[in-house]
């Protein structure tokens, strides 16, 4: 990197709190910003995300980033992302609220004809690496956009009136945000928006459809049999039957024989 050190301003902090007064160069809605710009080059060139030094006629507002994942990982069979990088495009940076108001402050302290915005990102996890990510703005453009932050400062100042949470429109893209809410238990949230938001839509019919189909495909259930013998000691209520009577007893004559179908004996005399 061969920025010139001496055009290089670091740590420039604007907005300053006087007790219960906040004094600020830029503000939005009547309500002061405060800022710490991490870097701000005043030097003739600037390195591009290539790494390629380039003319520039103004400043350029840096700053540093640190994170697990710069970049998207990607399956290289598939093509599908596995793990969303945390690096943000040119464009998006250019219309971030943090950078624009660091370019606002830059823009009035130095009065460039061009104020580039850049973050450079550095992977603290392996493999090590670093990306830099960078978007040029014109003064007239940075005013233009920065002007819509009183429109948005306006619409915060009237939700910090609200008297009741339930008077304000949930923002569930928020949900899930730096490691998730941390209002999300006392949150009056429709707990089924938060799903769909946490999981995707199409996972709530997703899960519909499994749990419809999970009835379906449930085997039918016999109605349970229950012993209805009287006997049985599971029904301890129920008398005992009593027994069949016996059978009086036969007299057989002398000489009878039992019958060779039934075994029983027979009142057949004896054949002689
Ligand atoms: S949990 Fe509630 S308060 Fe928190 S971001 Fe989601 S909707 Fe907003």
């Amino acid at each position: 990197m061969h920025l010139d050190g001496s055009k290089l301003n670091l740590e420039l902090a604007f907005g300053q709190n006087f007790g219960a007064s906040v004094v600020s160069p830029v503000y939005a809605a009547g309500v002061p910003v405060i800022g710490r710009i991490d870097a701000i080059s005043t030097s003739d060139f600037y390195l591009d995300e290539h790494g390629e030094e380039r003319y520039m006629d103004g400043v350029e507002v840096i700053d540093w980033k640190t994170t697990g994942q710069v970049l998207d990982v990607v399956d290289e069979v598939t093509g599908v992302v596995t793990w969303k990088g945390r690096a943000k495009t040119a464009a998006q940076i250019a219309s971030s609220w943090q950078m624009l108001a660091y370019g606002e402050e830059a823009r009035r302290i130095y009065d460039p004809k061009e104020v580039r915005l850049s973050h450079v990102y550095f992977q603290t996890k392996r493999p090590y690496s670093s990306v830099k990510r960078t978007s040029s703005l014109s003064p007239a453009v940075l005013v233009d956009r920065w002007a819509a932050a009183d429109e948005l400062v306006g619409r915060m100042l009237v939700t910090a009136g609200e008297a009741s949470v339930k008077s304000v429109p949930a923002n569930l893209r928020a949900c899930k945000e730096f490691g998730g809410c941390p209002y999300r238990d006392s949150c009056p949230r429709d707990a089924r928006a938060v799903f769909s938001n946490l999981f995707g839509g199409d996972r709530v019919s997703i899960l519909e459809r499994r749990r419809a189909q999970a009835v379906q495909n449930s085997p039918v259930r016999k109605p349970r049999r229950y012993n209805t013998c009287p006997a049985s000691r599971r029904n301890p209520g129920v008398p005992l039957p009593r027994p069949p009577a016996a059978p009086s007893p036969t007299r057989y004559r002398r000489g009878a024989v039992r019958c060779r179908a039934c075994s029983a004996r027979c009142r057949r005399p004896r054949p002689s």
